[in-house]
């Protein structure tokens, strides 16, 4: 996806010309193809115009919130949306997550953080938009597309946080996922109280259930949870 003959394209939108600047040379240097825009407007029309494969998005934008931008977004694609947040705005790094982005980076950011959750935003839409969203492990089956569970054909019906859990611990099937990434992932912030995590992965266990004889969701006490990988029933 990002090797020299077809490098994912980045769309940039941020007003700060520097840092602008800055971005596109450090996505250049790291294999990207960015484009860059610094109003909500531009980068709306740069959008429409050369379909990127994952949007960094500052939010705040001269001429338009940058929530705006991400509703507009996500009224059309399910292109990946990280935001570049401020330090002091908690409240609208929640509201940016509530609305559809993926991810946020806290200003000022490091350029490898920055990378990397560029890099696991285009991984995790490669998986969503693989031909088959279909995950299965022994007698549980998990479409990612229409949000279905069936375990031993028979639907699962889980509380919207058991879903989201669930999902991001089945695109990683087989491997173990961090407390920390799991509550980012869940709850927008890797800030949030371990202990709900806890309480969820305790009730989603239970509704899993396990498969010859082992549970399907396991612990790795002190890193994270992971969804086993067993052969299909
Ligand atoms: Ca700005």
């Amino acid at each position: 996806m990002t090797d020299a003959a077809d490098p994912a394209t980045v769309l940039v939108v941020e007003d700060d010309a520097s840092l602008n600047a800055a971005l596109a040379t450090t996505l250049k240097a790291a294999g990207f193809r960015p484009v860059t825009a610094r109003t909500a407007a531009e980068g709306l029309r740069w959008f429409a115009h050369y379909a990127p494969d994952i949007v960094l998005l500052d939010l705040g934008l001269p001429d338009r919130d940058g929530l705006g931008v991400i509703a507009e977004i996500r009224g059309r694609s399910q292109t990946p949306i990280v935001v570049l947040s401020a330090r002091d705005a908690e409240a609208m790094k929640v509201e940016a997550l509530d609305l559809g982005a993926d991810d946020y980076v806290q200003k000022p950011f490091g350029v490898e953080e920055l990378l990397a959750r560029l890099r696991a935003g285009l991984r995790h839409a490669v998986q969503a938009r693989g031909s088959t969203p279909l995950v299965r492990t022994g007698d549980l089956e998990i479409d990612l597309g229409l949000r279905l569970i069936t375990k031993a054909r028979e639907p699962l019906k889980l509380s919207p946080k058991e879903y989201d859990l669930l999902a991001e611990l089945a695109v990683n099937l087989g491997h173990t996922v961090s407390h920390k990434d799991l509550l980012r992932a869940v709850w927008g912030s890797e800030r949030a109280d371990i202990q709900y995590l806890r309480v969820y992965v305790g009730q989603l266990r239970q509704k899993l259930g396990g498969f010859d004889g082992a549970p399907l969701l396991v612990s790795d006490p002190g890193v994270g949870y992971r969804l086993a990988q067993t052969a299909p029933a």
